[in-house]
């Protein structure tokens, strides 16, 4: 299996990436990912304030895929996250949903074991996500911790171990980067991070050609959610609902007037974070009502 070491990282989605690895359609790939503040903290002591953010929000590749085309659909099937067994959370002042809240910078080490993060006393259920994941963009360049549609710093917790990822390709060889682990995070992320970890991901690797939908998909056991990141909350939620009209039209075979009365009966809209440059909405809609077999209308 290709791995992709974690010094091999970029912190822009660009449309001028060199591949740090090439690979087939259908092939196991595995990244090594730093933590989303470049393994800058180690104690309770190193606070955000005092870091480089120019070493923040590595995103480890670029990877190429081979007879991947702009045009095309890329996906990926997170197949293992294995993390590290400890987490940073950092907060402070001007951060976060409340940004007036606190006073100083403060920083928690969290243990972290396969199964749970320990808070003091209080163990949550450990729930890996890869933050950011994302390829090259139509134009321009998108900084690593800002999201669009070309992927990036969704920070969306459903891009857990098993979900498959749905990204449109803008680029030949698409340009798969990845990294900010999170071994649980809160939709939200109110206070601007989730458990951040260092980890070990395998995705496969696959392609639809010739057809791709505006926007990233995450598709779990039970729900499509569109994945939708604008400058505000409001913009984002809004286009994700447009989006998922547009979804179930395609996959029920139903006119607009239908599909966007059946969005307000079955989607569940909601928000992935709101504290990054884009803000990222969701709209997760039931596998359970799509008439079609998602491969036909992704
Ligand atoms: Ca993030």
């Amino acid at each position: 299996m290709q791995t992709i070491g974690c010094d091999r990282h970029i912190y822009a989605f660009s449309t001028d990436l060199a591949p740090a690895a090439s690979v087939p359609c259908g092939s196991r790939v595995r990244f090594d990912a730093q933590d989303a503040l470049g393994g800058q903290v180690r104690a309770a002591t190193d606070v955000l304030s005092g870091l480089d953010f120019d070493r923040v929000n590595p995103a480890t590749g670029p990877l190429a895929v081979e007879d991947v085309h702009a045009g095309d659909t890329l996906v990926v099937t997170v197949e293992s996250i294995e993390v590290d067994g400890r987490g940073v959370t950092v907060a402070g002042p001007g951060l976060g949903v409340l940004p007036d809240l606190l006073e100083r910078h403060v920083t928690r080490i969290l243990p972290v074991t396969s199964d749970a993060v320990c808070f003091d006393e209080i163990r949550l259920p450990a729930r890996p996500m890869i933050g950011v994941i994302g390829v090259a963009p139509a134009t321009g360049a998108y900084p690593t911790g800002t999201a669009h549609r070309h992927g990036g710093n969704m920070d969306t917790k459903e891009i857990g171990i098993g979900a498959r990822l749905v990204l449109p390709v803008f680029q030949d060889g698409a340009m798969l980067a990845m990294g900010d682990v999170h071994a649980v995070m809160g939709d939200g992320e109110v206070c601007v991070s989730g458990c951040e970890v260092s980890a070990r991901i395998t995705v496969t690797v696959d392609c639809i050609a010739g057809r791709q939908r505006d926007w990233p998909i995450v598709v779990t056991d039970d729900a499509v959610h569109v994945i939708v990141s604008l400058p505000t909350i409001d913009a984002a939620l809004e286009e994700a609902t447009r989006q998922s009209v547009a979804i179930l039209s395609d996959a029920c075979g139903v006119p607009t007037e239908d599909a966007y009365m059946l969005s307000s009966l079955a989607v569940n809209l909601g928000i992935s974070q709101l504290v990054d440059p884009n803000k990222t909405a969701k709209a997760t809609i039931p596998r359970s009502i799509l008439a079609r077999p998602i491969d036909e209308w992704l």
